[in-house]
Order: C-alpha cells, then sequence, then structure tokens
C-alpha cells in the first residue's frame, strides 16, 4: 500500500516542528562512545589506595617494584584464568589496553608470521582479514593500519554467519584471520553459540596459519540476571585439533578503569610462546604494582562478578530506557529496528535504508552526538546508510533519556525527508 502524498508532506511537517523544538532545547549531549559513567568510575575507587603504603610483594612474595615477570602475576592471572575459561598458563597479564596487544599480534604477525606460517604476513601478496558486520570500529582501525583488507559477513543473532565464515575461509590463503566479539557483541549485542563456535574453529582453512582474534572485551559485562557464559574457545580449538587458532583478548577497562586497567591475552602454548619471544624484545615486564592493586581489590573471580554487578545497577536502567523510548517513539512502523542486549556497552540501531548519515547529522545540529554512520563498517562505509550505535553509558540517565528521544526524532524526520523526496 502506498502513502497518499498528502500524508507523506503531513508527517514531514509534523517532524520538521518536532525537529525544531528539539532544537530549541540547545542541548549538548554525547552518545558517542562506549565509556563507563563517572558513577561507574567511583564504584573502583578504592583501588587508588591500594596496594598501600609498605605492600611491595604479591600473594606468592614477588616484589613487584621491580623488573621482571614478563607473563603478568600469576594472582591477577588466576583471576581471570578463571572468568576467561583459560589455564592461568596460557593466560598473560599486560598493560592497560587489549588493544595494544591486538595490534601487536598483529605487527608481530606481519614482521615475523605466527607459528605455522610459511612467511611473514607483510611478504605475502594479500592479506585478508574476515569481518562480521555490524562490528567495532577499531578492529576495522587496526586491519587499515596494517594494510589487510577487510572482506564483511553478516552477524546473526547467534554471532557471525559462521557458513559464510567457512565457504570464504576454505579456499582462499590471502584471508589470514577474522574478528570475533563472542560476547554481547559491539555493537549488536549478540552471544557466538556454543555450534557457531565450534564450527568456527574446526572449519578448514586454506591459510595455514588462520586465526581467530577472539575479543572477549565484555565476557562478565551482563545487564541482567542471564549471565550468560562464554564459549570455550581455547579448549573447543584444542578438541578440534586447531589448538592455534584463538588468541584471546579481554581487559578491565570497563571493570575499573579504562585509563590504568590490566589487559589479557589467552592462547595456546605455542602461540604464547611466540608472543612472548617478541615481547620480550619490547619489555622486561608488565607493571606488576597495577596488576596487584587489581588482584587486591577483587581478591578472586566471584569478586569480580560482584563488582561487576554494581555497574549492571548503574547502566541497566540505562538501556531499558533506550529501548522503552524506541519503542514508544519508534514502535513497529516506523521501519526502524534496534537491539535490546543482555549484556555489553551498545546498542545497534537500524534505521530506514539511505537515512542513518542523515540522522547522525540531524541529531549533531541538534547537539547530540552520535557514532559517525557508517563506523561500524569496514573503511566507514555502511553499504545500506542503516546502522547507527547507541552508547547510552556515560550520560546521566536524565541525559541519557533526553538524547534517545532526540534521536527518535531525528530517526522519523529522516524517514519523512525520504519519503517526501
Ligand atoms: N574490544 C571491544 C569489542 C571494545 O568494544 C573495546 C572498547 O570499546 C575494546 C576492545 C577496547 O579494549 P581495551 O580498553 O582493553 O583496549
Amino acid at each position: 500500500m502506498t502513502t497518499p502524498a498528502s500524508d507523506t508532506s503531513t508527517r514531514l511537517a509534523e517532524w520538521q516542528q518536532a525537529y525544531t523544538d528539539l532544537q530549541s532545547l540547545g542541548l549538548k549531549l554525547d552518545l558517542t562512545r562506549g565509556k563507563p559513567s563517572a558513577e561507574q568510575l567511583d564504584l573502583s575507587d578504592a583501588l587508588l589506595a591500594l596496594p598501600g603504603a609498605g605492600t611491595v610483594t604479591d600473594a606468592d612474595g614477588t616484589d613487584v617494584r621491580n623488573y621482571g615477570g614478563l607473563d603478568g602475576l600469576p594472582q591477577i592471572r588466576r583471576i581471570f584464568a578463571e572468568l576467561l575459561d583459560v589455564p592461568v598458563a596460557q593466560l598473560l597479564a599486560g598493560g592497560n589496553a587489549s588493544l595494544t596487544l591486538m595490534h601487536d599480534t598483529l605487527a608481530f604477525a606481519m614482521l615475523f608470521g605466527l607459528p605455522g606460517s610459511p612467511r611473514p604476513w607483510s611478504r605475502e601478496e594479500k592479506v585478508r582479514f574476515v569481518c562480521p558486520v555490524p562490528g567495532y570500529d577499531r578492529h576495522f582501525a587496526l586491519c587499515e593500519a596494517f594494510g589487510i583488507e577487510m572482506v564483511t559477513v553478516p552477524m546473526t543473532a547467534d554471532g557471525p554467519d559462521a557458513e559464510a565464515v567457512a565457504a570464504l575461509v576454505a579456499d582462499d590463503p590471502s584471508i589470514k584471520g577474522m574478528w570475533v566479539v563472542p560476547t554481547y557483541a559491539n555493537p549488536d549485542g549478540s552471544v557466538v553459540s556454543r555450534e557457531v563456535a565450534e564450527r568456527l574453529v574446526s572449519m578448514p582453512a586454506a591459510a595455514p596459519d588462520f586465526r581467530i582474534m577472539w575479543d572477549n572485551a565484555y565476557a562478565v559485562h551482563h545487564l541482567t540476571d542471564v549471565e550468560t557464559e562464554s564459549a570455550p574457545a581455547l579448549a573447543l580449538a584444542a578438541e578440534a585439533g586447531n589448538p592455534d587458532r584463538v588468541l584471546l583478548y579481554a581487559s578491565t577497562s570497563k571493570i575499573t578503569f579504562p585509563g590504568a586497567g590490566v589487559a589479557f591475552l589467552g592462547a595456546s602454548p605455542a602461540n604464547i610462546t611466540w608472543y612472548k619471544k617478541h615481547l620480550a624484545a619490547q619489555s622486561i615486564g608488565p607493571d606488576k604494582i597495577n596488576q596487584l592493586r587489581h588482584a587486591q581489590f577483587f581478591g578472586d573471580a566471584e569478586g569480580v562478578r560482584a563488582h561487576m554487578r554494581k555497574h549492571r545497577d548503574v547502566i541497566a536502567p540505562k538501556f531499558e530506557a533506550v529501548d522503552t523510548i524506541l519503542r514508544e517513539r519508534l514502535g513497529t512502523s516506523s521501519g526502524a529496528s534496534w537491539t535490546a542486549p543482555l549484556g555489553g556497552y551498545f546498542v545497534s540501531l537500524d534505521v530506514v535504508p539511505g537515512t542513518a548519515a542523515r540522522v547522525v547529522q540531524l541529531a549533531k545540529e541538534a547537539g547530540i552526538a552520535l557514532t559517525p554512520a557508517g563506523a561500524t563498517f569496514p573503511y566507514g562505509k555502511d553499504p545500506h546508510d542503516a546502522n547507527i550505535r547507541l552508547a547510552p553509558t556515560l550520560p546521566p540517565l536524565d541525559e541519557v533519556r533526553v538524547a534517545i528521544d532526540g534521536v527518535a526524532t531525528c530517526v522519523l524526520l529522516a524517514a519523512a525527508e525520504k519519503a517526501a523526496a
């Protein structure tokens, strides 16, 4: 059924008026990046007083002030080994950013090759990665930085479309890797099912050094009582006879302080030995004082889980507000759809194809900063110009409400403009 022209122009006029009203509020709100709010950061302030004057050794008697301990402190590795389902011996603890570990993995692969590589990746004619979309912009930025070509596959409710990945990887040896955010993916919140994980770790790959960059940034970041466990990727890969396929990354960025946390790399013994060989040229050891203060702060894995429930209390109402307002304002007839994640940091909003960039522009001109349209796709180009990532954690709840209501107005106006064009 087509909409009569008069209805279309009435609707356009209606949303233009709503938008003028929105602009007159003089807002200055920011939903761009997935940062913890000040209230969340406050939850970890006890870290600032740890390990405390006079505490210079860890539970194993190591003087944390000195050089050494390339693997990171066992005390913090034990806690995260349990949470990430990785044997302690196969988990390294490093500095504050898992992105650094991902970057260095790619840099080492380019310069030296990985276990199983016929040659360094930089000597290959072409290196390509499978990128499930929508995905995390910084994964794509890393690929761009290293000249790695990106090939997209769609996300499903159970993670990347495993059959599409398997078809690509089976006979193209230039495909050396793929990105996966297994739990509460950035931005769509999906969780990789055990079946998808099994398929990805066992599918035949033409490249002998094919790797899955298993970025479990949100492993413990639940928004409800359903505390979904991540598929045990390293164990599954070993069982499938591909022990070296998975490189697991995580950090405490959104558990304690993003600027001063601890990052982790989990992998097979061969990959860990390889990584440490190259790491040893770069550093004599990580910041063990910070690792000790984190271990003291949490106590054990249950301490991390309990701490994350406090985060949940702060941010779950913001996610609920996003869903409630989008339902009220966009309903089912606006052509928009969005995710209601059970964890993580983002809501993925799909608007009428061809209007995402316009929505972001309208929002900007009304004082609401959104992640640029296209950011969730390689090279910043969403072929359908439809996806927008919403990050509701940083602003206070009342600001989230105002911002999402404003975004809804922009979505409706952009759709009405398109219909009238
Ligand atoms: N991985 C994903 C999927 C993320 O969403 C983020 C931050 O938004 C990061 C990694 C960054 O992690 P880190 O702070 O440990 O570098």
